[in-house]
């Protein structure tokens, strides 16, 4: 007898098989001597028993667009499966810095001063290892958080120079209605202007081509776990 949510899990695992292929077959064809790309695994809305399965096969890497929904998983779940590396992809309020600092290795979305501060603060008090992505606005919509291709190297100045920061890399969500890959090239391009190595781009629907344009990480969620 198995039970729904085993049946559930072998889907899942199956899935992210499937993802995991499609993956490397993009990482072949985009043949630029690349190294290996890095499967963010979004597992937001998701409960543990439905990512447990993915941790049994072996992956390690996820990502979480909320702090709160974040703790509720991830500190069981990280006993229970050692090097977890998660990574938060969803918007920060300085609110919430400290817990966010403390509980992922990787910040993709800082996208403000203030926000930049509130990190830089919470790290001198409480140093831990940790990477910061900045989150480029590539399409300067007006309701979607990021910072402006024009901002980004005045804001990379302060973020080091000023703050100190370890930043690594750069992140972008391309708007909707729009082709992908001449946002994924614009952030490859502000990424070598700025000598940072990481690049998050590329989701369920469109990360073969941001392989492509040179994405190191892509944040893969409907694809492996389902709709939400
Ligand atoms: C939810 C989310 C993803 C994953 O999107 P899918 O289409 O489900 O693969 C990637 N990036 C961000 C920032 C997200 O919020």
């Amino acid at each position: 007898m198995t039970t729904d949510s085993e049946n559930a899990g072998t889907k899942v695992v199956h899935q992210y098989g499937n993802v995991c292929r499609r993956v490397d077959k993009a990482v072949s064809e985009a043949d630029q001597g690349r190294k290996d790309v890095t499967l963010v695994a979004v597992s937001k809305t998701f409960s543990s028993d439905v990512i447990r399965p993915v941790l049994k096969a072996g992956h390690r890497v996820f990502g979480e667009n909320r702090v709160q929904e974040a703790e509720g998983k991830w500190p069981l779940l990280s006993e229970e499966f050692s090097d977890v590396e998660l990574h938060l992809i969803g918007p920060l309020q300085t609110n919430k810095t400290a817990n966010a600092v403390q509980l992922f290795d990787t910040i993709e979305t800082l996208d403000r001063p203030k926000l930049a501060r509130s990190i830089a603060a919470e790290l001198k008090k409480n140093p831990k290892p940790i990477e910061l992505f900045v989150q480029v606005n590539t399409g300067a919509e007006s309701q979607k958080a990021g910072i402006l291709k024009e901002d980004l190297g005045e804001f990379l100045d302060y973020c080091r120079q000023e703050l100190g920061l370890p930043i690594t890399g750069l992140m972008c969500i391309p708007p909707v209605s729009e082709d992908p890959s001449k946002h994924f090239s614009l952030l490859a391009s502000l990424a070598r202007a700025n000598a940072l190595a990481n690049l998050s781009m590329g989701m369920s629907a469109d990360f073969a081509e941001a392989i492509r344009c040179g994405a190191t990480h892509v944040r893969i969620g409907t694809a492996i776990f389902g709709n939400r």
